[in-house]
C-alpha cells in the first residue's frame, strides 16, 4: 500500500483514543473548557453512564459566531500563544472537541456576553452543520450523544453504565475542589443529583476557609475535623492544602488529590511524595488523605507529557519531593496529640447499633423508662408492650446479668441505703484495684483534667487507660501507645542521644546461623545507640550483655532473631535509613511489655504525659489511633440527656 496522508475523521480519531478514553475523560475536557471560559456556574447532565448523553452547560465568555466551526477544528485553541511552556489555562491542545465530534454525536450551542443571539454546531461522524441560530442564554452548551457509536471496538471495552457513572463522578468531585469559586451540579436519571454551591464569590482571593469547605462538600466534613492545614515554600514552589492526621487513614488512595497550578494531576512522584510523609505512622496497605495544590511558576513543570495531562514531569523533581515529605512531617509533628474524630464516632455508633440507644428512641412516647425500671427490684415484668421479655428485649432494656440478682435481694449484697454507694464502691473495686489508682480518682488536680489526654482514672482489662478530661472520657491502648513512644524514642537515639542501656546480670548468648550473626555484629554500633550492646561470641553465636532500659524485660532471643531477619531484608547500602526504621519498629514492638500488666495511678499519668510530649504518639506504628476519646456531650447523648 502507498503512503498517504490519513484524512482528518481519522487523524481525530487516533487523537480520541488518548484523550476520550471513556465517559469521565468527555466530563472533564468540557468541564475543563467551561473552567477556561471563566464560567461561575458549571451544570453537568448524564444520562447511561454518559455513553447516551453528557451535557455541560456554563456561564462562561462564550464562542462568537463565526469562531464555532474554528472550535471543533482540530488544533485550534484560544489558549495558547507562542509559547508551549507558558500554560496557564486547563486547555492548550486544540484537541478534545473534535476528538469528541469524530466519535459522537456533539452539539455546541453558545451566546458570547455581548452579542444578541445564540448559534450552534452540530458535528456528527466528523462532518459540521452549521452554525445555525439557536435560542440559548449567555454562555455554552455542550451536548454529546451515542458516544462511541463510530468506534464500536472502544464501545466494548465500556464498563457498566453503573461504573462510568461513579468514574464521572469522581471526575467533577476532583476538578471541583480546585474551584470553590465555581458552583458545580452534577445531575440525571443515572444518578443522584451532586450539588456543589460556590464557597467563596469569583475573583476573589481564596481563603484557607473557603477552600475547607468546598473539601468538605466532597470528601465529607470528618476530613475538616481530621485536618492539617499545610503552607510552606521552598525555592518558588509552594505547596498549599491539607493532609489528614494518620488514624484518618483509608483503604485505598481515592482520597488523595493533588493539583499543579489549579490542574488536577494523578502525578506519582506527588503522590508518591505524600506517601513517603506517611511511611512510618501509616501501615503499609493502608493510604494517607490529603487534598495538595502545588503552585509554581508554569516553565518550571511540563504539563505536556500526556494528552490527557494527567502527568506532569517537574524540572526539579527532588525539590517537589522534600518540599510535600517536609511539609506533612513537620505538620504531623506540629499538631502534636489528636485522635481522629472516628475513633469516637464509631464508638457512639457501636453503642448505638447494640441497642444503648436514648429513652426516646427506645420506649414508646407514652411511656416514661422510669416506669419500667426500679432500682429496688430490677425489671418488673409488667412490660409496657405484650411482645416484651427480657430474653427477647433489646440490649438496653434487658436486666444487666451482674446486678439483678443483688438488687432484687437487697439484704445478701448489703444494699439497705439503695444501690447508689455501696453499688458504686463495688465497681470500683472491680475496676481500681490497686491503692494508688483510687487515689488518683479521689484527687485529680484540676491541672491534670487540663492536659490534653486527662487524668487517668483506672485501668481495665489489662490494657486499657480511662482517663478524664475537663469534658471528655479517653480511653488509651496502652499497649499501642507504649509501642509508639519507644519507637519515637529510638529513632530519636538514632539523631541526638543514645538511648539509656541496662545491663543483663548474666549475658544472654544467642545461637545463630553464622550469617546472622555476622549480620548483627556489623550494626553492633548502630545497636549500641538504641541501648542493645551484642558482641562476637565464637563461630555462629552473639552476647548480648546490655539491653535499651526502656524496653525492660523481655525476650531477647526473639528480638535478636527478628533483628537478624529484619537486618537481612533491608541492608543495602541505600536503605540503611529504611533499615534502621525497621530495627527500631522490631524493637519497639518486643518492647511494649506493658499490654497485659496493671499499671499503678501514677504510671498511667506518666504514660499519659508522655504522650502528649511525644509527636506522633496518636497512632501506633500501624496507623491505628492510640487512644480515643469521647466528649461529655457525646456520652449525654448516648444517655438522651440532649
Ligand atoms: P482547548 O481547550 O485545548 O483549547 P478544545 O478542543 O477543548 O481545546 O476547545 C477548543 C476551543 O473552543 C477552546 O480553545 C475555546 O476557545 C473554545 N471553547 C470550548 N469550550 C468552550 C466553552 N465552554 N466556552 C467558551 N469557549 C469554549
Ligand atoms: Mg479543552
Amino acid at each position: 500500500m502507498s503512503i498517504r496522508l490519513l484524512s482528518e475523521t481519522i487523524i481525530n480519531q487516533i487523537a480520541a483514543g488518548e484523550v476520550i478514553e471513556r465517559p469521565a475523560s468527555v466530563v472533564k475536557e468540557l468541564v475543563e473548557n467551561a473552567i477556561d471560559a471563566g464560567a461561575s456556574r458549571i451544570e453537568i447532565v448524564t444520562a447511561g453512564g454518559g455513553k447516551n448523553l453528557i451535557r455541560v452547560t456554563d456561564n462562561g465568555g462564550g464562542i462568537a459566531a463565526d469562531e464555532l466551526a474554528l472550535a471543533v477544528s482540530r488544533h485550534c485553541t484560544s489558549k495558547l500563544t507562542d509559547d508551549v511552556h507558558d500554560i496557564r489555562a486547563l486547555g492548550f491542545r486544540g484537541e478534545a472537541l473534535p476528538s469528541i465530534g469524530s466519535v459522537a454525536r456533539l452539539s455546541i450551542k453558545s451566546r458570547t456576553q455581548d452579542a444578541d443571539s445564540g448559534f450552534e454546531v452540530v458535528v456528527k461522524g466528523g462532518y459540521l452543520e452549521g452554525p445555525r441560530p439557536t435560542a440559548i442564554n449567555r454562555g455554552t452548551i455542550v451536548e454529546v450523544s451515542d458516544l462511541f457509536f463510530a468506534t464500536p471496538a472502544r464501545l466494548k471495552f465500556m464498563k457498566t453504565d453503573r461504573a462510568e457513572t461513579t468514574a464521572i463522578t469522581e471526575v467533577v468531585k476532583r476538578i471541583a475542589i480546585s474551584f470553590p469559586q465555581i458552583r458545580f451540579s452534577l445531575a440525571g436519571p443515572d444518578r443522584n443529583t451532586l450539588e456543589l454551591p460556590a464557597t467563596c464569590t469569583q475573583g476573589e482571593t481564596v481563603t484557607d476557609t473557603a477552600m475547607l469547605e468546598r473539601i468538605s462538600q466532597v470528601l465529607g466534613t470528618e476530613f475538616s475535623e481530621n485536618a492539617l492545614s499545610l503552607d510552606s515554600e521552598r525555592e518558588g514552589v509552594r505547596l498549599t492544602g491539607f493532609a489528614a492526621i494518620p488514624s484518618f487513614n483509608r483503604a485505598n488512595s481515592l482520597h488523595q488529590f493533588a493539583y499543579i497550578n489549579g490542574r488536577p494531576v494523578r502525578d506519582k512522584q506527588v503522590f508518591g511524595a505524600l506517601r513517603g510523609a506517611y511511611s512510618d505512622v501509616i501501615a503499609r496497605d493502608r493510604h494517607p488523605v490529603g487534598v495538595l495544590f502545588l503552585q509554581l511558576d508554569p516553565a518550571y513543570v511540563d504539563v505536556n507529557v500526556h494528552p490527557a495531562k494527567a502527568d506532569v514531569r517537574f524540572r526539579d523533581p527532588g525539590l517537589v519531593r522534600g518540599l510535600i515529605v517536609g511539609t506533612i512531617r513537620h505538620a504531623l509533628a506540629q499538631s502534636g496529640i489528636r485522635p481522629a474524630t472516628s475513633g469516637a464516632e464509631a464508638m457512639l455508633k457501636a453503642f448505638q447499633a447494640q441497642g444503648f440507644e436514648t429513652p426516646q428512641n427506645t420506649y414508646s412516647s407514652t411511656t416514661t423508662p422510669q416506669r419500667h425500671w426500679q432500682a429496688s427490684s430490677g425489671y418488673r415484668s409488667e412490660a409496657p408492650r405484650s411482645e416484651w421479655s427480657p430474653a427477647t428485649a433489646h440490649p438496653a432494656q434487658r436486666p444487666l446479668h451482674f446486678d439483678s440478682n443483688a438488687l432484687n435481694n437487697p439484704a445478701q449484697s448489703g444494699l439497705q441505703a439503695g444501690f447508689g454507694e455501696a453499688l458504686q464502691a463495688g465497681i470500683t473495686q472491680f475496676i481500681a484495684p490497686s491503692a494508688d489508682s483510687r487515689a488518683a480518682e479521689t484527687d485529680a488536680p484540676a491541672e491534670l483534667l487540663r492536659a490534653p489526654l486527662g487524668a487517668a482514672r483506672a485501668q481495665i482489662h489489662a490494657n486499657y487507660i480511662v482517663a478524664q478530661t475537663e469534658d471528655s472520657l479517653v480511653i488509651v491502648d496502652q499497649h499501642a501507645a507504649h509501642e509508639r513512644l519507644v519507637y519515637e524514642a529510638l529513632k530519636t537515639a538514632l539523631e541526638t542521644k543514645p538511648m539509656a542501656a541496662q545491663m543483663l546480670l548474666i549475658p544472654e548468648i544467642i545461637d545463630l546461623p553464622e550469617e546472622d550473626a555476622e549480620r548483627v555484629t556489623a550494626h553492633a554500633p548502630t545497636l549500641e545507640r538504641f541501648g542493645l550492646s551484642v558482641e562476637r561470641f565464637g563461630p555462629g553465636a552473639v552476647a548480648v550483655r546490655e539491653t535499651p532500659a526502656m524496653l525492660g524485660e523481655m525476650n531477647v532471643q526473639q528480638l535478636i532473631r527478628d533483628l537478624a531477619d529484619e537486618i537481612a531484608e533491608h541492608d543495602t547500602a541505600n536503605g540503611l535509613k529504611d533499615m534502621l526504621n525497621h530495627v527500631a519498629a522490631t524493637m519497639a514492638c518486643h518492647g511494649s511489655v506493658r499490654s497485659g500488666r496493671r499499671l499503678k495511678g501514677e504510671e498511667m499519668n506518666a504514660l499519659l504525659r508522655q504522650m502528649e510530649a511525644t509527636p506522633g504518639s496518636g497512632t501506633c506504628n500501624h496507623g491505628r489511633p492510640t487512644y480515643i476519646e469521647l466528649k461529655l456531650s457525646d456520652i449525654e447523648r448516648l444517655f438522651g440527656r440532649r
